[in-house]
Protein backbone atom coordinates (compact mmCIF):
# COMPACT_ATOMS: atom_id res chain seq x y z
CA UNK A 1 0.00 0.00 0.00
CA UNK A 2 1.00 3.44 -0.67
CA UNK A 3 1.28 6.30 1.69
CA UNK A 4 -1.30 8.26 -0.43
CA UNK A 5 -3.75 5.27 0.04
CA UNK A 6 -3.73 5.20 3.77
CA UNK A 7 -5.39 8.84 3.78
CA UNK A 8 -9.55 9.05 3.65
CA UNK A 9 -11.02 12.48 2.45
CA UNK A 10 -7.98 13.91 1.34
CA UNK A 11 -6.78 15.29 5.01
CA UNK A 12 -5.24 13.42 8.41
CA UNK A 13 -6.40 14.34 11.64
CA UNK A 14 -4.83 13.55 14.61
CA UNK A 15 -6.68 13.68 18.25
CA UNK A 16 -3.92 15.41 20.96
CA UNK A 17 -3.61 14.00 24.48
CA UNK A 18 -6.00 17.05 25.53
CA UNK A 19 -8.42 16.41 22.86
CA UNK A 20 -7.34 19.15 20.78
CA UNK A 21 -6.76 18.25 16.39
CA UNK A 22 -4.24 18.28 14.71
CA UNK A 23 -5.09 18.91 10.87
CA UNK A 24 -2.48 18.12 8.39
CA UNK A 25 -4.22 19.03 4.90
CA UNK A 26 -4.54 18.16 1.39
CA UNK A 27 -1.77 20.54 0.24
CA UNK A 28 0.61 19.77 2.54
CA UNK A 29 0.22 15.96 2.29
CA UNK A 30 0.33 16.48 -1.98
CA UNK A 31 3.98 18.09 -1.42
CA UNK A 32 5.20 15.32 0.92
CA UNK A 33 4.00 12.25 -0.64
CA UNK A 34 7.08 12.13 -3.44
CA UNK A 35 9.59 12.18 -0.46
CA UNK A 36 7.86 8.62 0.62
CA UNK A 37 10.73 6.15 0.83
CA UNK A 38 8.53 3.82 -1.59
CA UNK A 39 11.26 2.29 -3.83
CA UNK A 40 15.06 1.59 -2.96
CA UNK A 41 16.98 4.53 -4.35
CA UNK A 42 14.67 7.06 -2.71
CA UNK A 43 16.62 9.15 0.33
CA UNK A 44 15.77 9.91 3.44
CA UNK A 45 13.88 13.28 3.88
CA UNK A 46 12.71 16.20 5.58
CA UNK A 47 12.10 19.28 6.92
CA UNK A 48 10.23 21.74 9.23
CA UNK A 49 6.58 22.12 10.01
CA UNK A 50 4.69 25.49 10.98
CA UNK A 51 0.82 26.66 11.34
CA UNK A 52 -1.66 27.92 13.39
CA UNK A 53 -3.13 27.62 16.76
CA UNK A 54 -6.39 27.84 16.12
CA UNK A 55 -8.22 30.77 18.87
CA UNK A 56 -10.35 29.19 21.74
CA UNK A 57 -9.27 25.45 21.26
CA UNK A 58 -6.63 23.26 21.68
CA UNK A 59 -6.07 22.61 17.90
CA UNK A 60 -4.01 22.95 15.33
CA UNK A 61 -3.59 23.40 11.58
CA UNK A 62 -0.59 22.53 9.52
CA UNK A 63 0.04 25.72 6.74
CA UNK A 64 3.05 25.46 6.05
CA UNK A 65 6.35 22.70 5.12
CA UNK A 66 9.80 22.90 4.36
CA UNK A 67 11.28 20.60 1.73
CA UNK A 68 14.43 19.23 1.24
CA UNK A 69 17.13 22.21 -0.08
CA UNK A 70 20.80 22.43 -1.68
CA UNK A 71 22.86 22.43 1.82
CA UNK A 72 20.84 19.43 3.23
CA UNK A 73 22.61 16.02 4.05
CA UNK A 74 20.52 13.37 3.07
CA UNK A 75 21.06 9.39 2.60
CA UNK A 76 18.95 6.43 2.69
CA UNK A 77 19.15 6.05 6.50
CA UNK A 78 19.89 9.77 7.34
CA UNK A 79 18.81 13.35 7.11
CA UNK A 80 20.20 16.46 8.32
CA UNK A 81 18.40 19.79 7.39
CA UNK A 82 20.26 23.04 6.86
CA UNK A 83 19.74 24.65 9.91
CA UNK A 84 19.88 28.64 7.67
CA UNK A 85 17.83 28.01 4.74
CA UNK A 86 14.82 26.50 6.60
CA UNK A 87 15.31 29.05 9.21
CA UNK A 88 14.69 31.61 6.33
CA UNK A 89 11.55 30.35 5.35
CA UNK A 90 10.27 30.04 9.13
CA UNK A 91 10.91 33.76 9.72
CA UNK A 92 9.42 34.83 6.22
CA UNK A 93 6.31 32.27 6.65
CA UNK A 94 6.15 33.95 10.48
CA UNK A 95 5.72 37.46 8.99
CA UNK A 96 3.89 36.96 5.77
CA UNK A 97 0.90 35.28 7.90
CA UNK A 98 1.28 38.38 10.29
CA UNK A 99 2.89 36.50 12.75
CA UNK A 100 0.44 33.61 12.94
CA UNK A 101 1.92 30.44 11.35
CA UNK A 102 4.76 29.36 13.44
CA UNK A 103 7.25 26.57 14.14
CA UNK A 104 5.78 23.78 14.92
CA UNK A 105 8.04 20.98 14.92
CA UNK A 106 9.79 18.66 11.99
CA UNK A 107 8.97 15.81 9.79
CA UNK A 108 11.39 12.97 8.06
CA UNK A 109 10.97 9.85 6.19
CA UNK A 110 11.76 6.50 7.28
CA UNK A 111 11.73 3.37 4.53
CA UNK A 112 9.16 1.43 6.91
CA UNK A 113 5.37 0.82 6.49
CA UNK A 114 4.67 2.01 9.65
CA UNK A 115 7.13 4.47 11.06
CA UNK A 116 8.80 4.37 14.58
CA UNK A 117 11.26 6.79 15.88
CA UNK A 118 14.40 5.22 16.04
CA UNK A 119 17.10 5.81 19.23
CA UNK A 120 18.84 8.52 17.38
CA UNK A 121 15.16 10.04 16.57
CA UNK A 122 14.05 10.37 20.42
CA UNK A 123 17.27 11.90 21.54
CA UNK A 124 16.91 14.36 18.74
CA UNK A 125 13.77 15.44 19.55
CA UNK A 126 14.41 15.28 22.80
CA UNK A 127 17.64 17.82 22.29
CA UNK A 128 15.34 19.92 20.25
CA UNK A 129 12.43 20.13 22.90
CA UNK A 130 15.47 21.68 25.41
CA UNK A 131 17.09 23.66 22.39
CA UNK A 132 14.91 24.90 20.00
CA UNK A 133 12.50 28.29 20.73
CA UNK A 134 8.77 28.10 20.13
CA UNK A 135 5.83 29.84 21.65
CA UNK A 136 3.96 26.76 23.05
CA UNK A 137 4.06 24.06 25.37
CA UNK A 138 4.55 21.51 22.52
CA UNK A 139 6.25 20.50 19.87
CA UNK A 140 5.33 17.90 16.68
CA UNK A 141 6.95 15.30 15.07
CA UNK A 142 6.03 13.15 12.45
CA UNK A 143 7.53 10.07 10.82
CA UNK A 144 6.49 9.48 6.97
CA UNK A 145 6.52 5.93 6.08
CA UNK A 146 6.15 4.06 3.40
CA UNK A 147 2.38 3.09 4.08
CA UNK A 148 1.42 5.89 6.54
CA UNK A 149 1.84 8.97 7.74
CA UNK A 150 2.57 9.24 12.05
CA UNK A 151 2.81 12.18 14.26
CA UNK A 152 3.75 12.19 18.02
CA UNK A 153 3.57 15.50 20.70
CA UNK A 154 6.38 16.24 22.60
CA UNK A 155 5.15 17.72 25.60
CA UNK A 156 8.20 20.20 27.25
CA UNK A 157 7.56 20.08 30.89
CA UNK A 158 8.14 16.06 30.98
CA UNK A 159 9.98 16.01 27.26
CA UNK A 160 8.19 12.74 26.37
CA UNK A 161 6.42 11.96 23.30
CA UNK A 162 2.79 11.15 22.77
CA UNK A 163 1.54 9.18 19.77
CA UNK A 164 -1.31 10.83 18.19
CA UNK A 165 -4.20 8.43 16.57
CA UNK A 166 -5.96 9.44 13.98
CA UNK A 167 -9.52 10.21 13.89
ZN1 LIG B 1 14.01 8.72 11.93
Amino acid sequence: MFVADSVKDNQIVYVRPNGGRVLIPEDILASIFPYAQDSWNKPESGGVIMGRYIKDSEDIVVDKITLPMPGDKSTRFSFFRNRKSHQKIIDREWEASCFTCTYLGEWHTHPEPSPTPSFVDKNDWKRKMKQDVFDSDYLFFMIVGTSEIRLWEGNKYVNSFTTLNKV
